[in-house]
C-alpha cells in the first residue's frame, strides 16, 4: 500500500524527539510540507539539518497565548498530529497540583488548543483534513505510579471522540493511536530496569515493546486517505496489551 502526501500540508506537535520527530520525517518523505513544532531549538535545528523542507516552529504548547502566536502564521494544515506529552511517574499519593496541571496542560489542553486554530481553518477551507493524537495504552489500563498520565491520555480519548462527532460533518476526521511501550529514547529510558521491562512485557501477546517505526506506521495510515471512513477511533498499536 503506497501513501503519499503530495500537496498537503502537516504539523506535528512534539516533533523534536522520538515518535514525533519520526513521524515528521516519514510524512516529509512521503512528500507533505511539514511544520514541526516543539520548545528545544536545539531538536529543531537538527531536525532542519536533517531533511531542510521541514518547517520550525519553537513554543512550549503549556502556554496557550505563545502557542497562539506562534502558529497564526502557519497557513492552511490538512494533516495534524498532536504527539507533545509530558509524563512525570509518582506515586498516586504524592501527585502535586504543580505536576498535574503541567500534564494536563501539555497533554490536554494544547492538543485542544492546537486543534482549534487548525481545524477552524479546516472548516472554513471546506476541504477536510485527518487528525490524529497520540495517545497511550495508560488511557484504557491503569498502570502503577500512573495516575495522572493515565487521567490525561483518559482525557484525549473523550476529547478525540467528541471532535470526531462535532468536526465529522465538516469532513474533518480524529482519531487517536494508542501505543504500549514504545522504544523511543525516553521509552528505552523509561523501561530500562528488566524486572520492570519483564512484568509488562509478559502482559503483551506479541512479546516485544512497540518500535518508534510501528507507531509512526499507524499514524500515517490514519492521517492518509486509506483510512477515509475511520472516524474517533482509539487504536491500539499494542501487541495485544489491551485484550488481556
Ligand atoms: P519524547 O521522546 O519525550 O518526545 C516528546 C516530544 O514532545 C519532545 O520533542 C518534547 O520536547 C516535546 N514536548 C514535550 N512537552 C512540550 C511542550 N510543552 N511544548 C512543546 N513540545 C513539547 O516522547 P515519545 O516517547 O516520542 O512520546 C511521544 C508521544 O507518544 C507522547 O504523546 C506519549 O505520551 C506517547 N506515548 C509514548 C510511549 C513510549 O513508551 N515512548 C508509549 C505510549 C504513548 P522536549 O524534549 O524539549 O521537552
Amino acid at each position: 500500500m503506497q501513501i503519499s502526501f503530495e500537496g498537503k500540508r502537516a504539523l506535528v506537535t512534539g516533533a523534536g524527539k522520538g515518535i514525533g520527530r519520526a513521524t515528521a520525517l516519514a510524512l516529509a518523505r512521503c512528500g507533505a510540507e511539514v511544520t514541526a513544532v516543539t520548545r528545544t531549538q536545539a531538536d529543531l535545528d537538527s531536525l532542519t539539518q536533517e531533511c531542510s523542507s521541514i518547517t520550525p516552529v519553537c513554543v512550549d504548547l503549556a502556554d496557550w497565548k505563545a502557542t497562539e502566536t506562534a502558529l497564526q502564521n502557519v497557513g492552511p494544515i490538512h494533516l495534524l498530529v498532536n504527539n507533545a506529552a509530558r509524563v512525570n511517574l509518582q506515586p498516586f499519593l504524592e501527585v502535586t497540583p504543580d505536576q498535574f496541571d503541567q500534564s494536563f496542560n501539555v497533554n490536554v489542553k494544547a492538543v485542544l488548543h492546537v486543534s482549534q486554530i487548525v481545524a477552524r481553518g479546516m472548516k472554513a477551507r471546506g476541504s477536510g483534513g485527518s487528525v490524529v493524537n497520540v495517545s497511550s495504552q495508560a488511557s484504557q489500563c491503569a498502570l502503577r505510579n500512573h495516575a495522572v498520565y493515565c487521567a490525561t491520555k483518559g482525557a484525549l480519548d473523550m476529547l478525540t471522540k467528541v471532535m470526531a462527532l462535532e468536526l465529522g460533518p465538516h469532513q474533518i476526521r480524529v482519531n487517536s493511536v494508542n501505543p504500549t511501550v514504545v522504544m523511543s529514547e525516553r521509552g528505552r529510558l523509561t523501561w530500562s530496569d528488566p524486572e520492570k521491562a519483564k512484568v509488562m512485557m509478559d502482559r503483551i501477546p506479541l512479546g516485544r515493546f512497540a518500535e518508534v517505526e510501528d507507531v509512526v506506521n499507524s499514524i500515517l495510515f490514519l492521517l492518509s486517505d486509506k483510512s477515509n471512513m475511520t472516524n474517533g477511533v482509539t487504536l491500539p498499536v499494542d501487541g495485544g496489551f489491551l485484550t488481556c
